[in-house]
């Protein structure tokens, strides 16, 4: 899409979140249930929603974010939008946006503002885990290599119980043992996230957990990487950056999850 176009999109999309979100009226502002102002999160909800557990959820993101990876987002805030429903969360962006019409969840960064749409269903708190994930490295870094923004979200978006038994977990490792491995140089060509397929999400979140998991080497890697982001720098892409500073991490990545033994640290 051109810039202008983009531009324009955004504008329209923007003047019905400052009329309903951003700046709520009396009258313009009923269709909210849940409203809630909480640090650095607001919560506005077409049903009643316990912003408490949303606020927990969240909060457990940041801190892992920081633990693992010294990501520390910003004071920035987030604003959560859940709708009822699919219909409802359609009409209200999906005319503006009509890629967003077939997600169940979307962040949205505009300046300083930093945005989660979605709405009502099964999955709701660990697709707000993903977008949280997206909000905090957008707010923490200028850009994002996009196979290390959906590989993290999709890492953060499973609670730390549930890792050890992902599927995806067990697909990897069977798929290793035939002696493939997840290609990093194919993620790192793919232009933008409409050209992402599940595929794709599997082996970005692999790279991550790989070297989040395998050795205090390969995680200094992804550390490392993101750090000289974060100072401004232009440290290329990954697979430079680590033949430049640790040229054996590139190679693990196959015999990491075809040993895997389930004891995640
Ligand atoms: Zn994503």
């Amino acid at each position: 899409m051109s810039a202008l176009r983009f531009s324009i999109l955004f504008l329209r999309v923007w003047v019905i979140l400052a009329c309903s979100v951003v700046l709520p009226r009396e009258g313009f502002c009923q269709r909210w249930v849940t409203q809630e102002k909480m640090d650095k999160l607001e919560i506005f909800g077409e049903v009643q929603l316990n912003a408490d557990v949303i606020q927990q959820q969240l909060n457990s993101v940041r801190a892992e974010l920081k633990s693992r990876l010294q990501i520390d987002g910003s004071n920035a805030t987030v604003q959560v939008v859940v709708f009822s429903s699919r219909n409802s969360y359609r009409s209200y962006i999906g005319q503006q946006i009509p890629e967003a019409a077939n997600r169940r969840a979307i962040f949205y960064k505009n300046g300083e503002l930093y945005q989660i749409y979605t709405f009502r269903h099964s999955d709701l708190l660990t697709d707000l885990r993903h977008e949280y994930t997206h909000a905090l490295l957008h707010q923490s870094l200028p850009f994002v290599p996009l196979w290390i923004d959906e590989g993290l979200a999709e890492y953060f978006e499973e609670i730390p119980a549930a890792r050890s038994g992902s599927s995806r977990l067990r697909a990897m490792r069977w798929k290793c043992r035939t002696g493939w491995k997840p290609g990093l140089s194919d993620l790192e060509r793919i232009p933008d996230a409409a050209s992402m397929d599940s595929d794709d999400y599997r082996n970005s979140w692999a790279w991550v957990h790989y070297l989040i998991h395998e050795s205090d080497a390969s995680r200094s890697q992804l550390t490392g990487y993101l750090a000289a982001i974060s100072a401004g720098e232009a440290p290329g892409r990954f697979s430079e950056w680590v033949t430049q500073h640790d040229p054996p991490v590139l190679s693990r990545v196959g015999s990491y999850f075809r040993r895997f033994r389930f004891s995640l640290r």
